[in-house]
């Protein structure tokens, strides 16, 4: 969410998202807050607990309900190589779990998490470390015909990742990524990847970006969401085939993912109009929330994609679900004495 001061409540966004940072007071409050029983119980209304196990279990259980995964091992902006190399262990160990327990998942990874910014100072990032890793994992993805997502981080990070994408998708790696509604270099990014075939998530965009990257009002960025929408949606036949020697799951290459309920029902509507099969494309959205909605989708025929996070470094994506709607905070504090 890139504009907190448009929307009602912008002040209480803002300050959300100030304490997902790196600041000293984001810092000391998330070192306490995933120490404590209070912060865990407070995370599992968004994060799918602690474990691979813990989240494995939750995606069978999806997947019984005929909703298809994506599992997010959390963890972001890591400082060392000994880290960036852990995450990437981490990542081919839930590959290959994946593929033990036949789940119907694929993978989100971010880039950050794989070194991109160690030897580097936040703006100027370090590609190599980074592409070592997501080429080891893009390969364990191939070996169990699997596919990757690359999620997309701030604004400071799109240039790079979508470099790299572009980069390991043409060695015929099967990888995927994100494009952010919110961000004005986005329709020349979008056409960019469709012309190489690549497959993308369409997301508002959940960070705070300047004014010169960025549309700050939510209409604004609603109207390019549903631009994109249909462009995206356009492009989603060609899309549609699984990567090489994928078997399992059937990730589409073409994934609306909101919990927006007016661009979801335009989404179908257009999906409609242009006859597109329901196989075409998958509505994906976030683990514990809308529900209902998921099931909704799901029991319309669509294809559904819950995006799974789990782990113990679940304090800055909690604060970033907590921005975009201040009330879950209400919602949050009231469950805790139940
Ligand atoms: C599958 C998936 C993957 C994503 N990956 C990325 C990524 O890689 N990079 C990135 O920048 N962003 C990512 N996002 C986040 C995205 O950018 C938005 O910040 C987020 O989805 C909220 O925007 P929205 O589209 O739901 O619309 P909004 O306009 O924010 O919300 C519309 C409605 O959805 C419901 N809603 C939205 N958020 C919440 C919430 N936290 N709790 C409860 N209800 C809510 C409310 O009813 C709200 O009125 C992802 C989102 C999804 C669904």
């Amino acid at each position: 969410m890139v504009h907190p001061a448009a929307y009602d409540g912008g002040m209480l966004r803002a300050a959300l998202l100030a304490l997902s940072g790196d600041a000293p007071i984001g810092r000391h409050l998330r070192r306490w807050a995933e120490h404590s029983g209070w912060g865990r119980r407070l995370s599992g209304r968004f994060v799918a607990g602690l474990t691979l196990g813990d989240a494995l279990a939750a995606v069978q259980q999806l997947n019984r309900q005929g909703l298809a995964a994506s599992l997010d091992p959390l963890g972001e902006h890591v400082a060392t190589r000994a880290a960036a190399a852990q995450a990437a262990e981490q990542a081919i160990a839930i590959l290959d779990a994946i593929a033990a327990v036949r789940a119907d998942a694929t993978l989100s990874l971010k880039l950050s998490q794989l070194g991109l910014d160690v030897n580097s100072h936040g703006h100027d990032v370090d590609r190599d470390l980074a592409a070592a890793h997501l080429r080891r994992v893009l390969a364990a993805a191939a070996r169990q015909g699997n596919v990757v997502c690359v999620d997309m981080e701030g604004s400071d990070y799109t240039a790079a990742t979508l470099a790299l994408v572009e980069q390991l998708h043409a060695e015929g790696l099967p990888v995927s990524t994100v494009v952010q509604a919110a961000l004005r270099r986005t329709p020349a990014d979008l056409e960019r990847l469709l012309s190489q075939r690549i497959g993308v998530r369409l997301v508002k965009g959940a960070y705070r970006e300047p004014a010169e990257r960025a549309w700050q009002r939510k209409a604004a960025v609603d109207e390019c969401y549903l631009r994109l929408m249909r462009r995206v949606l356009e492009a989603a036949p060609g899309l549609a085939a699984a990567p090489p020697g994928m078997t399992m799951g059937a990730a589409t290459g073409v994934a609306i993912a909101t919990h927006d309920e007016r661009l979801i029902r335009a989404a179908v509507a257009y999906a409609r109009q242009r006859g597109l099969a329901p196989a075409a494309f998958e509505f994906q959205l976030l683990y514990g929330i809308r529900r209902d909605l998921q099931r909704q989708l799901q029991a319309e025929g669509w294809r559904v994609r819950i995006y799974v996070p789990f782990g113990p470094a679940w304090y800055p994506y909690l604060m970033r679900r907590l921005a975009e709607r201040p009330a879950n905070l209400l919602f949050l504090l009231r469950n805790l004495g139940n």
